[in-house]
């Protein structure tokens, strides 16, 4: 007879179990990996490209190979909700519009201070896991419909580890004549950015460090992040930027300057969104971002050529920060107040004063146009450089 279950460690242990159990039952065969020999499968969903043996799971813990074949999450979502578009954020695609935003479960990091790590950990951290609910696509899109959304969101866990997912909701989504995005920490690779890009509009990535060492405590790899932002622009997704400027992470000068210069060099033209930190999770030994941190960390960005830079997590306190202006004659375009718009001035797209036109996807009807982007001016990076000298540049006395 089973031992009645009587300590904490052995009830979430158990908790922990039932859902890995509960998770196995909602997944199919995925699409993004090869056979290998000996019964292994390798997945290259994320950039950790896993070599995965008969009877395990990756990284991630929610892709696992059964019997020679790989198998992830399908049929269910771990939070379903409508969100401003700017929330993701998104400055300049559709502004004013609402996003229906939907997760699952699972990540291929381990952020300290992950703020959706209820969700992102599971599998990894016994504390984390939320309960499933079973959901199709054509339920996803006819929530977005009903309540007046013109984007599908996948966000709240690492939507790459989920890719096939994603494209199931995108293509019903698109049919219905929304627009689709991704919220991701951008551990890409060529195969699953070429699999995305039929099928998604908007794509944000999380620049969370510019030190090697950095991204090897949240179990990332600079360079494959660097390599993502640089594919997802030449292929012409509409690519913005998210920098969460944590204190003693990476809010020194020099790190945010290598940032805003990494950006620069891929397009001058992407938003970057540098976001004040709360205390969250394992991370609570250092201070909340300062509003002049913020401040300082966007005109970093301004000094080194961006032309769109935001600063987030401080509705109101700081200024034209929050706005577009325009980069021609610096009139306000766009005036924001958290993810509030309180007046848009564009018009088509456009400077009402001095008319350049502003890059972005400003409306629905802009869509087709952007679907068909590729850019060819993209300059070739040698990211192997950029980190290598970022390591030396960074690396600790
Ligand atoms: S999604 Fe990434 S972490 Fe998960 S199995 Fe595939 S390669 Fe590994």
């Amino acid at each position: 007879m089973a031992r009645p279950i009587t300590n904490a460690g052995e009830r979430v242990a158990s908790k922990e179990r039932k859902l890995e159990a509960l998770l196995r039952g909602m997944t199919r065969e995925m699409e993004l990996y090869e056979k290998l020999s000996g019964n292994k499968v390798r997945c290259f969903a994320c950039g950790h490209r896993c070599a995965i043996p008969d009877d395990r799971a990756g990284v991630c813990r929610v892709r696992f190979n059964k019997e020679g074949r790989l198998f992830g999450p399908t049929g269910y979502a771990s939070a379903l909700q409508l969100d401003p578009i700017e929330k993701k954020p998104f400055f300049h695609a559709l502004p004013g519009t609402l996003a229906f935003s939907f997760g699952m479960l699972g990540c291929d990091f381990h952020c300290g201070y992950c703020q959706n790590w209820i969700t992102s950990q599971t599998l990894r951290d016994p504390q984390a896991g939320h309960d499933p609910v079973r959901v199709s696509p054509d339920q996803m899109v006819e929530g977005a419909r009903r309540h007046g959304a013109l984007t599908l969101t996948s966000t709240y866990n690492e939507p790459l580890i989920t890719s096939e997912w994603a494209v199931e909701a995108f293509k019903r989504g698109r049919a219905a004549g929304l627009a689709t995005s991704c919220v991701s920490n951008g551990n890409g690779t060529p195969e699953v950015i070429d699999y995305l890009r039929p099928w998604v509009d908007f794509y944000k990535v999380d620049l969370k460090s510019f030190n090697p060492d950095g991204y090897r405590q949240l179990g990332g790899k600079l360079d494959h992040v660097l390599a993502t932002i640089a594919m997802l622009y030449e292929r012409g997704f509409w690519v913005e930027i998210v920098t969460l400027v944590v204190s003693g992470f990476n809010d020194s000068e020099a790190e945010l300057r290598e940032i805003a210069r990494f950006i620069k060099s891929v397009s001058a033209d992407i938003p970057w969104h540098v976001t004040a930190f709360h205390r969250d999770y394992k991370m609570t030994d250092r201070n909340d971002t300062s509003t002049r941190q913020i401040i300082r960390a966007a005109e970093i960005g301004y000094a080194e050529g961006l032309r769109f830079v935001y600063a987030g997590n401080r509705p109101g306190e700081t200024g034209e920060l929050e706005n577009t202006r325009c980069p021609g004659c610096g009139e306000t375009l766009i005036e924001r107040c958290g993810f509030q718009i309180l007046q848009d001035r564009l018009q088509a797209g456009g400077c009402p004063k001095c008319g350049i036109r502003i890059p972005g996807v400003w409306r629905v009807e802009d869509l087709p146009a952007a679907r068909q982007c590729r850019r060819r001016d993209t300059p070739k990076l040698d990211i192997a450089a950029i980190v290598e000298e970022a390591r030396r540049k960074f690396a600790k006395a």
